[in-house]
């Protein structure tokens, strides 16, 4: 029998009727967990105990916050063969990118541990004689943090690790397609010693989500996911004016100029927008090549998506795994419907496939001599499926690459120093990669986009104590 998940709420796991399973999408009849839905009732609790627990938090010593989060880092680390492999099942991305996820959850958490002894404020000499001034960094309190599928430890990490190192307090409502990583992560956290309260876990649906973000005692809100879901959290944290933060994807693009280095170009495309089965929101899903290398550029990489080996996720073969539920795979092959009916020309795969066992496999899809108003070049598919546009020249590529609504992570490959720093700078992107593919960032830098791909302050590295603090500026007479 498939384990049965619980809420986590005040330091105590509270069981509740199975309502829905986790599937293993490489293999649907593998049911991974059982899971409650929440109905609402373990979100208030999750807050209620959340907001108990947060003024001795808010007040522990920077060392108690750092041993503790350096106890979770180290677990994870020493645990990552067997979590990568609960990842994989789970999720269904490779098991080297499972495992290389939770590495850089680990890291994230070594790293806030870190950051909680870093804590700075500034003094500065007043405008009055006579008067000092200096501003604090103080935590904001409880924290929602609404995470989705397809990265599962390492988004919680990301979000929970800062929100607990400044000395707030968390309720973290994984997705219900993926929540037995959270469910380890948040045994982890309670095994390091983590006070009562000050860490929660609510299993449950968009709906639970959405009372998470309306609830009254939530200071602040950090979301990834939709836009369509950003922006139904947005609307429900403004209006009672919680501090917002969203990660909304994008449709990245990874521009290739006739002067690169063409393996390499290759190379980053196809790590770019397939790795990961392209469920990255930084997945360089938009290729936008100068006529010169056009068509050396599709012809070498199609025949590299061609050889792409599509499988299992924990088959040692695999380089890509199944979609993550059966949702991706009807929104992939849509949209590749959609691209072929607006004249994109399919160079390789695109099909869905029927393996040995059932599961949600499409292969890696290159699509060429695309125009950058169709659909296929403005809209997330979230899966593995690349569109190249053709144009003329540097100028022609950079206004392409600035084209549409988002703006999370662009790339540019070429060897030429005056073209890489005049994209560096000029193009709408919160991240820019020269000679690197779209996806693949550090941990200790910020991360975050433009445009419609991100809302507030950046996510993660040294810039996440800009969201998870306030300032208090204090005067003082004497
Ligand atoms: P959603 O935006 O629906 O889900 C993200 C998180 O929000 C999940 O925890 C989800 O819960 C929760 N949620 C759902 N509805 C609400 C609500 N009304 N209020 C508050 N929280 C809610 O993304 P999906 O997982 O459904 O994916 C759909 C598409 O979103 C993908 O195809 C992809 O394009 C994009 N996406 C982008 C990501 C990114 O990193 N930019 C990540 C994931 C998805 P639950 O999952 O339990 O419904």
């Amino acid at each position: 029998m498939p384990p049965l998940l619980s809420h986590y709420l005040d330091g105590q796991w509270e069981s509740a009727g199975a309502a829905a399973e986790s599937l293993n999408p490489s293999d649907t009849r593998d049911i991974v967990a059982r899971i409650p839905l929440d109905d609402g009732s373990a979100v208030a609790a999750a807050v209620h105990a959340a907001t108990k627990a947060f003024p001795a938090w808010a007040d522990a010593s920077l060392e108690v916050r750092s041993d503790v989060l350096d106890r979770v880092g180290s677990t994870i680390l020493a645990r990552k063969e067997d979590l990568g492999r609960m990842l994989s099942r789970e999720e269904g991305k490779t098991l080297p990118e499972g495992i290389g996820e939770v590495i850089r959850a680990g890291r994230i958490f070594k790293f806030f541990a870190g950051e909680a002894l870093r804590r700075t404020g500034v003094t500065v000499d007043s405008t009055r004689a006579g008067v000092d001034a200096a501003t604090y960094r103080e935590p904001l309190g409880v924290v929602g943090l609404i995470t989705p599928w397809n990265f599962p430890i390492a988004i919680p990490a990301w979000k929970s690790a800062p929100a607990l190192c400044f000395g707030n307090t968390v309720v973290l409502k994984p997705s219900e397609l993926t929540p037995a990583l959270a469910v380890a992560l948040t045994e982890i956290v309670h095994e390091a010693g983590m006070p009562k309260g000050v860490f929660n876990l609510v299993i449950g649906s968009g709906a639970a989500g959405g009372a998470l973000a309306a609830h009254a005692d939530v200071a602040a809100l950090s979301f990834t996911g939709s836009q369509a879901t950003g922006a139904r959290v947005a609307s429900a944290a403004i209006a009672r004016q919680a501090r917002l933060q969203l990660e909304m994807g994008g449709k990245n693009p990874l521009v290739v100029l006739d002067d690169c280095d063409l393996d390499r170009a290759v190379q980053c495309a196809l790590d770019g927008a397939f790795f990961a089965t392209g469920q990255r929101c930084t997945a360089s899903s938009r290729l936008i090549v100068t006529a010169g290398i056009y068509e050396r550029f599709t012809a070498a990489l199609a025949a590299k998506v061609a050889a792409l080996r599509v499988g299992d996720a924990l088959a040692p073969e695999t380089q890509i795994g199944p979609l993550a539920s059966q949702a991706q795979m009807d929104k992939t092959l849509a949209y590749l419907d959609i691209a072929a009916r607006e004249g994109g020309v399919r160079r390789a795969g695109g099909e869905a496939l029927s393996l040995a066992q059932p599961g949600y496999y499409v292969s890696p899809a290159l699509i060429v001599d695309t125009q950058l108003d169709m659909r296929i070049n403005r809209e997330e598919v979230f899966g593995p499926v690349a569109a190249v546009v053709r144009v003329r020249d540097y100028d022609e590529a950079l206004a392409a690459a600035n084209a549409g609504e988002f703006g999370l992570s662009a790339g540019i490959m070429t060897s030429s120093l005056k073209y890489a720093r005049h994209f560096t700078r000029n193009v709408r992107a919160g991240m820019v990669m020269t000679n690197l593919a779209t996806a693949g960032v550090d941990y200790h830098v910020p991360f975050g986009g433009t445009r419609k791909s991100s809302y507030g302050a950046r996510e993660q590295g040294f810039a996440a104590v800009d969201f998870y603090t306030q300032i208090k500026t204090s005067y003082s007479w004497a």
